[in-house]
């Protein structure tokens, strides 16, 4: 998927999340972007890549791509490290959403993820699309109108 649909994802999913736990909106929203765009680290292309070349590089050099940043492991690191460092309970879910839609939307692509690094073991769905297809662009689409749909919740709730 491309940066787009995973940056759609992660504002959708997050903001339902704040919607459904009673988070702040907002805090959650920034939360969720960023963990959308954390596991394509592994990928110097990416827009997180560009703009950490270095750290993507090295990831890349020791895992490939779509290995260890779109597992279960990585996801219990941050999710460890957030816990430990970060005293907010929004910013930590936001991260942690925002991966798990990412992790989600890769699994829709014919490549799929190592989501159980480091068994080299290739998980995605049954039926899977590839990045920049039509039914990305339908998918693109969902997301946005659940992103309005829960983005215009939080406002007539929160303001
Ligand atoms: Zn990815």
């Amino acid at each position: 998927m491309t940066g787009k649909t995973h940056i759609v994802g992660g504002i959708a999913s997050s903001l339902a999340y704040a919607h459904f736990m009673g988070h702040d909106p907002i805090i959650m929203l920034g939360a969720g972007i960023i963990g959308a765009l954390l596991p394509d680290i592994c990928h110097s292309g990416s827009k997180i890549g560009r703009k950490l070349p270095l750290l993507s590089k090295l990831i890349n050099m020791l895992f490939g791509h779509r290995t260890f940043t779109h597992s279960l492991l990585f996801i219990v690191i941050v999710a460890a490290l957030l816990t430990s460092y970060v005293p907010s309970e929004a910013v930590r879910d936001g991260v942690l959403v925002g991966m798990a839609s990412h992790y989600l939307l890769d699994m829709a692509t014919k490549n799929g993820i190592k989501l159980l690094f480091p068994l080299n073991l290739t998980v995605r769905f049954p039926l899977t699309t590839t990045t920049g297809s039509s039914v990305e662009s339908l998918f693109f689409s969902l997301l946005s109108i659940a992103s309005f749909y829960y983005g215009y919740i939080a406002l007539i709730t929160y303001f």
